[in-house]
């Protein structure tokens, strides 16, 4: 090119050049926020299975940023008083509920001790859940199954169903789920199927509710280090628990906890029907 073919090319892209000042409306660039924001600011959460592990996690994070937390528990009544403790020094209430989720009546009990306690409610994390490894499905019986669904993904459906009448815009519910949801696991036929119910109900949810902006969200961890794998892998080597991930290690509730933050925020207020993969690298076919 000619320098005067240069300029005349030069000209004509300025000509084209689309600037934001001659845009209607204005492209949104810059969210408001503090530096320091606390980012679920007197908030009101449920978790299920918030005494251990990954929801107990969750409960100090959601704490840590401004939330008051409800934690429902099983049987482990020692971590869930820890767990409660473990909230309360970080300045804000924990009530903490004994329930069977996978009972209707009970998830109904539950949000409405919420509302009774705290008024309102902006947030559920459907999290609870139990396993019972089997290496052939011949194995698995139909109480097995029953009650791993129940467990599993019927409570996901109670809770939701229990809170949703009290759920106003901008508030999101944040399903745990699993890689097993996508990946499968040969001894975890049953739990894994509850797990991709999780994922498509999370979706389907998430259809329904767009329009109310209230969000739907899921989260599907790799191999965390919490109770649930030393109980149901009993007398099992577990030095090398999650060396079969591209990061060769587990992960800690706490590095999964954050993604319960971010889905449960407005940081996520565009975001609906998507899960969050923290499980050390594994890229997944979703
Ligand atoms: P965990 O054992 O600490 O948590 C399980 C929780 O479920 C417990 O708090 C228990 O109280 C609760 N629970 C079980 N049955 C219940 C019932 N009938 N009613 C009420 N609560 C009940 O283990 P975790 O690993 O933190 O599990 C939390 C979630 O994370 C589960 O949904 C699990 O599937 C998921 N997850 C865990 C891993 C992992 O490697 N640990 C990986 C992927 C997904």
């Amino acid at each position: 090119m000619s320098n005067k073919e240069d300029q005349n090319y030069h000209d004509k892209i300025d000509e084209a050049a689309n600037s934001e000042k001659d845009m209607t409306p204005r492209p949104v660039y810059e969210r408001e926020y503090d530096l320091q924001p606390k980012k679920l600011q007197d908030k009101v959460a449920i978790i299920t299975g918030g005494d251990s592990g990954i929801g107990r996690a969750v409960a100090i994070h959601f704490a840590r940023e401004g939330a008051d937390v409800v934690i429902v528990y099983y049987k482990e009544k020692q971590d869930a008083d820890e767990t409660q403790k473990l909230v309360e020094e970080k300045g804000r209430k924990a009530l903490v509920i004994q329930a069977d989720v996978s009972v209707e009546e009970n998830c109904r009990n539950i949000v409405q001790q919420t509302i009774d306690t705290f008024g309102k409610l902006d947030i559920l994390v459907n999290n609870a859940a139990i396993q019972f490894p089997k290496e052939d499905l011949q194995e698995i019986t139909e109480q097995q199954w029953d009650e791993t669904f129940r467990t599993n993904i019927y409570s996901y459906f109670f809770m939701s169903k229990a809170a949703l009448p009290h759920l106003k815009a901008g508030a999101a519910i944040v399903n745990n789920a699993s890689v097993n949801a996508y990946r499968g696991n040969k001894e975890l036929v049953d739990y894994s199927s509850t797990k991709g119910a999780i994922v498509a109900f999370t979706r389907s949810l998430s259809t329904q509710l767009a329009e109310k902006n209230i969000r739907v969200n899921g989260v599907a961890p790799g191999p965390i280090w919490t109770p649930l794998i030393p109980s149901t892998f009993p007398g099992q080597e577990l030095e090398d628990f999650g060396s079969d991930t591209p990061m060769k290690r587990a992960g800690q509730p706490a590095e999964v906890a954050s993604c319960f933050v971010f889905l449960a925020s407005d940081d996520a207020s565009y975001i609906t029907g998507q899960f969050l993969h923290p499980n050390g690298g594994t890229v997944l076919n979703t």
